[in-house]
């Protein structure tokens, strides 16, 4: 329960890499805020919040498309103020993990679809570190993670879009982390390889084979190997780690 009285804030934390971290911060002590696109989202995550054996942490849900810059605010402004007896100041633990996937070959990439994945995966991140940065800076005290991807830091046919805001996003973290050094808080990015959730269960089945088979460890990965790292960033053990980006992908990245 290394995290008691801590505050945490996971974004897309309704299923997938998302849930596993925000109930692996809950476990070891941390209250977590947990954040979806739709009422009622994160109610499983809640759920296994809730089960988790005494002294760790609660859990709440708030709405927000980080895409939304004014939803972005709303939810700064919740968090400040406090919902049902959490927060009420702002996170310790910030956790950019929204994302999505407009995948398709370059010269069939529609604008739409570069601008949702931009707008999404790395814009959200620029709002939501945005909505909190100044008073986590106040605070002197802070993490903040922001979940990339291995495809930012190679590239992949068919996902220029997404390794664009993925690479972004370790210039974003790199730049924050030298800006927010001064004022005690860390940036670092997390860059899961091939991870078994609903955004990989959409890929063909033999996409997911081939996959398999460049991964040195033998195995896709779990949503709780990528929480690990997370949790990791998020504790004392990592106080002197910062701009970093800590693949988690088996070995697969060369
Ligand atoms: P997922 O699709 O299962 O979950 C994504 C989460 O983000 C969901 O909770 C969804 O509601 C939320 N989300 C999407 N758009 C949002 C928005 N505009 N505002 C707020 N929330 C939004 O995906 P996942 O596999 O769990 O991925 C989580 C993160 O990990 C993403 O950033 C993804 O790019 C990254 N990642 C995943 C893999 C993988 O193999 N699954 C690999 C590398 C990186």
């Amino acid at each position: 329960m290394q995290f008691q009285g801590k505050l945490a804030l996971v974004t897309g934390a309704s299923r997938g890499i998302g849930r596993a971290i925000a109930v692996d911060l809950a476990r070891q002590g941390a209250d977590v805020f947990c954040t979806s696109t739709k009422a009622g989202g994160c109610a499983e995550t809640l759920a296994a919040i809730a089960a988790l054996p005494p002294g760790s942490g609660r859990a709440a849900a708030l709405v927000a498309d980080v895409a939304d810059a004014a939803d972005v605010q709303r939810l700064g402004d919740l968090v400040t103020q406090g919902v049902d007896g959490i927060g009420g100041r702002p996170p310790d633990f910030l956790v950019n993990n929204a994302g999505i996937t407009r995948d398709g070959l370059f010269l069939r990439m529609s604008e739409a679809d570069f601008d949702a994945v931009l707008g999404t995966n790395l814009r959200g991140a620029f709002l939501v570190c945005k909505a909190f940065a100044r008073a986590m800076a106040k605070a002197r005290n802070g993490r903040i993670v922001n979940v990339g991807s291995v495809v930012g830091l190679t590239g992949n046919a068919g996902q220029a879009n997404y390794a664009a805001s993925k690479a972004g996003l370790v210039g974003l973290s790199k730049s924050l982390a030298q800006e927010l050094a001064g004022r005690g808080i860390t940036v670092n990015v997390v860059a899961p390889g091939f991870i078994q959730t609903d955004m990989t269960a959409a890929l063909p089945a033999e996409v997911q084979a081939a996959m398999q088979q460049q991964i040195p460890l033998g195995r896709l990965g779990t949503p709780e190997d990528v929480a690990g790292m997370v949790t990791f960033l998020c504790s004392d053990a990592a106080a002197y780690v910062t701009g970093q980006t800590l693949v988690v992908d088996g070995g697969m990245t060369r």
